[in-house]
């Protein structure tokens, strides 16, 4: 018998009224029975959420942060637990989720310190003529409840960069997670609800996007909705949100430049991470390399080299690098997507296949920017190494995108990294790395269809937060 779970709503846990399978991505086994909300499940969650607001927005910052200390320390105590619900439900390689559970603990850090120092500044109205003689001042006010939306490729660290500044800004939160990857979730409100958070100031709501989702989006009752998954949901949400604050983190086919000169021993173990680390499906996974062509024999070379060495099967075994994709339906369509490369004169160097569920990791060459693998989102182990004979060509390359989230770029020359740093249009350019590198406390969010705002605890804040202006006439 599944495990069943229940939905969480006014720190209560719910049976539902109706129930689907969760099935795991490797093994197709049944892991739990995962509720499917209704609207009127969600409407309560959002009323829940509504009665808390006082409590959270009058609750002092020390407070707030010692709920956030105190999560940590749990979740500090179940690290292996943790890691093993992502395995299980999102095929993440067992060594790959412990990673996001301890970036995910580094999240909370960082949302208990935040809660500490978020604060306006004061203002020097006499700048003005006629504004002498008083006293202004900033503050920021949390802005109610905020309706959160997360993707299943980081289950855990992804709602903890909505929960985290949420709490630490003193809102209360409807989080509706990826249907896959709910377990690490309710996991989570678990450990909030023993960490004290009072009733109601976290809900979770599962089911499918179209009910839940549509419900968090339309409901006048929810300030700011902050959603992280893919561009075509993204923009619909922006479309439907009205007058509500939107923060959306969307996704990618993001680019390395290879500079002449570079030492290649620094380079390849780097770009093999950011091309296969949880079989591609991250946000800012190197899905393009364009290679100087003095280097790129070389490269192409070492790079196949140690793609083959990659160990691909079950998440739950340490040794495993790469496993299943999210489903069944992936496989197939990036199995056509390489295909289409293939009729179109692109050279498959490894890979270009798939076992049960588990695409193996794939490198294409002489890929035609126009393609589905180049100008689309692959979101599956798979990367093109491409030859180019300037930095200046492949910063026009990478540019030639709907997406821009990150972008890297190795160089020897400072000012060719600093002209890269200036051209690339992107949220974040990473010199002398892969665009896949993020720590939890950087500003992180992308132009284009890459989405709006940014997160990165300090920066989420601002999101979810109103500056209030007050002044105070002295005359
Ligand atoms: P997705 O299909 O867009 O789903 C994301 C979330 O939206 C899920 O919870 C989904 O629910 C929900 N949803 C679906 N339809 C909805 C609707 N009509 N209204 C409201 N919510 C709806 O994305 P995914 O496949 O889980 O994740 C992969 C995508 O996320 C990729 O594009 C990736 O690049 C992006 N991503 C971006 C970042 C970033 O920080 N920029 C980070 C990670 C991932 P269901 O699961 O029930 O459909």
């Amino acid at each position: 018998m599944a495990l069943k779970k229940k939905l969480y709503i006014n720190g209560e846990w719910i049976e539902a009224k109706s129930y689907t399978e969760l099935k795991s991505p490797y093994s197709e086994e049944i892991i739990a029975e995962i509720p499917q909300a209704t609207e009127e499940e969600v409407n309560q969650a959002i009323d829940a959420a509504d009665r808390a607001r006082e409590t959270m927005r009058k609750m002092p910052a020390h407070q707030r942060a010692g709920i956030l200390e105190k999560l940590v320390r749990l979740l500090e105590s179940r690290v292996d637990e943790a890691a093993r619900i992502i395995a299980l439900e999102a095929a993440k390689p067992i060594t790959t989720a412990r990673e996001e559970v301890l970036r995910t603990i580094q999240t909370y850090k960082f949302a208990a310190e935040e809660a500490k120092r978020i604060h306006g500044e004061t203002l020097p109205l006499d700048a003005a003529p006629g504004g002498e003689n008083r006293i202004a001042y900033t503050v920021r006010e949390p802005l109610g409840i905020i309706g959160a939306i997360t993707p299943f490729n980081f289950p855990m660290n992804l709602v903890a960069h909505k929960l985290g500044p949420a709490i630490a800004a003193g809102n209360t939160i409807v989080l509706k997670p990826a249907s896959q990857t709910p377990l690490s979730a309710f996991f989570i409100a678990e450990l909030l609800e023993e960490a004290g958070l009072p009733k109601g100031a976290l809900n979770v709501v599962t089911g499918s996007g179209r009910v839940v989702g549509e419900k968090l989006v339309t409901d006048d009752r929810i300030k700011v909705i902050t959603f992280t998954g893919s561009p075509e949901v993204g923009i619909g949400i922006r479309n439907k949100a009205g007058l509500k604050r939107v923060t959306l983190e969307l996704g990618s086919n993001a680019a390395l430049i290879v500079d002449d000169g570079v030492d290649l021993n620094k380079v390849i173990p780097r770009s093999i991470k950011g091309a296969f680390s949880n079989q591609g499906q991250v946000c800012i996974s190197l899905q393009r390399i364009y290679v100087h062509e003095n280097l790129y024999d070389a490269f192409v070379e070492q790079f196949v080299a140690e793609t083959k060495k990659l160990k691909t099967g079950d998440p739950l075994d340490p040794q495993t690098d790469v496993s299943a994709l999210i489903s069944k339906g992936d496989v197939e369509r990036t199995l056509s997507w390489i295909e289409e490369a293939k009729q179109h004169g692109a050279i498959v160097a490894t890979g270009g296949r798939a076992e049960g569920n588990v695409l193996i990791p794939t490198v294409l060459l002489n890929a035609d920017k126009a393609l589905k693998v180049s100008c689309q989102e692959v979101f599956a182990p798979i990367v093109l190494i491409n030859k180019v004979k300037s930095v200046e060509e492949a910063i026009e390359l990478v540019n030639d995108s709907r997406y821009g989230l990150q972008a890297g770029i190795y160089t020897n020359d400072v000012n060719t990294a600093l002209n890269a740093a200036e051209k690339l249009h992107v949220g974040g350019v990473m010199i002398n790395d892969i665009p896949t590198f993020r720590v939890d406390h950087m500003p992180y969010g992308g132009v284009k269809e890459s989405g709006v705002g940014r997160e990165g605890i300090k920066y989420a804040v601002e999101e979810m937060t109103e500056m209030k202006l007050v002044v105070f006439n002295r005359n």
